[in-house]
């Protein structure tokens, strides 16, 4: 447990949350700001600030749980489809360093759109490709 930590408050229950789910190492709540009805967040009940740094099989357990919810939650908001996003440090639009993935109920003509792709330029992929594998 993090004391400065809005997600580890929410846990806690000194901060009220709609709970979707939850056992004894995970909890899923609404998103209280929802880019659509039903999102929902999957946070592990011990602090850890990110992906990375969540133990392998918590981050197994998490992803047993979101098969197990993810039917439900996108037959209440009547959905077929989902995304789910995870940002991983600040740049990449991390506001709480407590781990925790969006699942994200999608609708057509919902306003979201996909990631936006750019072409490599010429040699850039292979330079890339090189560096990766030096760094694994
Ligand atoms: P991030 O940008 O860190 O990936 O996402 C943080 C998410 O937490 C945001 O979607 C935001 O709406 C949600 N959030 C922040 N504070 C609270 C809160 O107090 N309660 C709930 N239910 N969600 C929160
Ligand atoms: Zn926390």
């Amino acid at each position: 447990m993090n004391n400065e930590c809005i997600f580890c408050k929410i846990i806690k229950g000194e901060i009220p949350s709609y709970k979707v789910y939850e056992d004894d190492k995970v909890l899923a709540f609404l998103d209280i700001s929802p880019v659509n009805p039903g999102h929902t967040l999957l946070i592990p009940k011990e602090h850890y600030e990110n992906t990375l740094e969540t133990p392998v099989e918590i981050l197994q357990h998490m992803t047993e749980v979101v098969k197990k919810i993810v039917p439900g939650i996108l037959k209440a908001v009547d959905a077929d489809s989902w995304n789910l996003g995870v940002n991983n440090g600040a740049t990449a639009g991390q506001v709480v360093f407590h781990t925790h993935w969006h699942i994200m109920p999608r609708f057509a003509n919902d306003g979201h759109g996909l990631w936006k792709g750019k072409e490599y330029e010429e040699g850039k992929a292979e330079k890339i490709i090189n560096k990766i594998k030096a760094n694994l």
